[in-house]
């Protein structure tokens, strides 16, 4: 406890001083961040085998590849980032100039959840650096070799008053809490969320949640079927399903549903072999306790593939399930894992509807060549963000905003979003004394002619 009080302490002493504003600093420290990863790719690898199985061509895409490409991106643009800018001024100021200045808050708690526990660790506290920040990370306490190697890793790179690495349970979680923080920055699942943010607003600390739901996959009659089931196989398997952006279910055009299943089952073992069960690069289940949930889910509907677990390893196929409906316990909860419920639709109006009628998802896919219909599904959904004719990959382009909406979260990041959100933009007016506009002053002769 004394431990967090010293560490928050210091980072202000630190950020007050002003020790993180110079360009040129965060420019160092983001390439420190670059090769500190760099020089150590082999043992990131090699704990992320030991807390999920990840393969090195999932954790180098989706992870340490995504962070590389964060950090380049935001190198590139800071500069531009940084620079005030100017804002046109209405008549009534005549004389003045109107500028934004951008001031980074101060100290930032970076609360990362298990699932990709590199990434959503370092990819917040990157644009928390940019934006001139000093950053405490509290990472997963159920990805234990991920993140005791951060921990060690960002201790020995940098200077604990700019940037730290904070290990621990919900304890630690809630001791951290306890202290002032000029920016929460929290990942993981809505009902932490809600912990989170009344924590924080004790301080009156914003925050910005990254939280999760049930990402629908929309399959219509006429889209590509083949490529639309390769994208799906790839996006909702990827790390077993432990992805926030994982298609939770299919909705499926009653039409095509043979076809889709069929194909679907082609590409899952195309990607993962007729045994994944045996596949060494296949993700397991990160604990016991997520493990049992998921195996309990599997009592609901008709497998139609896969099904199969291993409670030693914790893996668990991909499997499909149909014949379930929106009453059942795995179309109420999140399923976060490698189990993809296919539901099926006549209408996609009635489909559109139903949707809208659940939590606000954080992704929605849509896999359908009518253009009407493509910005139809855009326009009459709320959703984080998401994808037409793909899943996932959304996620992957620095250009576009992150985040969640309604019950999915608040706020976003990722490239210049990032940048945005751990900056407080403060509008200035640059006044003229070379003359004073009379009209604002009583007895003026625009106030008279007003009253
Ligand atoms: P979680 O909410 O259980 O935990 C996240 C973090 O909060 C961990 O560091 C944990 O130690 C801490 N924590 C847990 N309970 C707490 C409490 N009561 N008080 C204070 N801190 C607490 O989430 P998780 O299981 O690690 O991750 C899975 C969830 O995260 C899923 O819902 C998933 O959709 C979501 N997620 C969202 C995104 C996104 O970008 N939107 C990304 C990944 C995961």
């Amino acid at each position: 406890m004394n431990n967090i009080k010293e560490i928050v302490e210091n980072q202000r002493t630190f950020f007050i001083r002003g020790n993180t504003i110079d360009y040129e600093y965060r420019r160092e420290n983001l390439k420190k961040l670059k090769a500190m990863l760099k020089e150590n790719e082999s043992e990131i690898y090699f704990a992320l085998k030991q807390d999920l199985n990840k393969s090195k061509h999932e954790a180098f895409l989706t992870e340490l590849g995504f962070l590389y490409s964060e950090i380049d991106f935001t190198l590139k643009n800071l500069k531009e980032w940084m620079a005030p800018v100017k804002m046109p001024s209405p008549l009534s100021h005549k004389g003045s100039k109107s500028y934004i200045v951008k001031e980074p808050y101060g100290v930032v708690l970076v609360i990362s959840p298990w699932n990709y526990p590199l990434q959503l660790a370092l990819a917040p506290a990157i644009s928390a650096l940019a934006a001139g920040n000093c950053v405490i990370i509290k990472p997963s306490e159920h990805a234990k070799h991920t993140s005791q190697l951060l921990s060690s890793l960002i201790q020995s790179t940098f200077d604990r008053s700019l940037f730290s690495v904070m290990e621990g349970d919900i304890e630690t979680t809630q001791n951290l809490l306890k202290e002032r923080f000029d920016y929460i920055f929290f990942t993981g699942s809505t009902n932490v969320g809600k912990e989170i943010m009344k924590a924080a607003s004790e301080h009156l600390t914003p925050v910005t949640l990254e939280l999760g739901g049930k990402s629908p996959a929309i399959i219509d009659a006429d889209a590509n079927i083949n490529l639309a089931a390769k994208r799906i196989a790839w996006a909702k398997f990827t790390n077993a399903g432990q992805t926030c952006v994982a298609p939770d279910y299919i909705y499926l055009h009653e039409d095509v549903k043979f076809k889709f299943t069929k194909a679907l089952v082609k590409h899952i073992k195309a990607l993962y072999g007729k045994h994944p069960l045996y596949n060494e690069e296949y993700t397991k289940i990160i604990n016991n306790k997520h493990f049992e949930r998921l195996v309990q889910l599997l009592d609901q509907g008709s497998i139609i593939h896969g099904g199969n677990y291993n409670s030693e390893t914790r893996l668990i196929e991909p499997t499909l399930i149909e014949k379930v409906t929106w009453d059942d316990p795995i179309m109420q909860e999140e399923i976060f894992g490698p189990l993809l419920p296919i539901l099926t639709f006549k209408n996609i109006e009635d489909a559109l509807y139903v949707i809208k009628r659940q939590e606000k998802p954080l992704a929605l896919y849509y896999f359908g060549e009518n253009e009407k219909i493509q910005q139809q599904v855009i326009e009459f959904i709320s959703f984080g963000g998401g994808a037409i004719n793909d899943a996932l990959f959304h996620l992957a382009n620095p250009h576009l905003p992150f985040g969640g909406v309604g019950n999915s979260g608040m706020g976003a990041y990722h490239g210049q979003y990032g940048f945005d959100t751990f900056t407080h933009k403060k509008g200035i007016l640059k006044q003229t004394t070379k003359f004073d506009m009379p009209f604002r002053y009583p007895g003026s002769k625009f106030n008279t002619s007003v009253v």
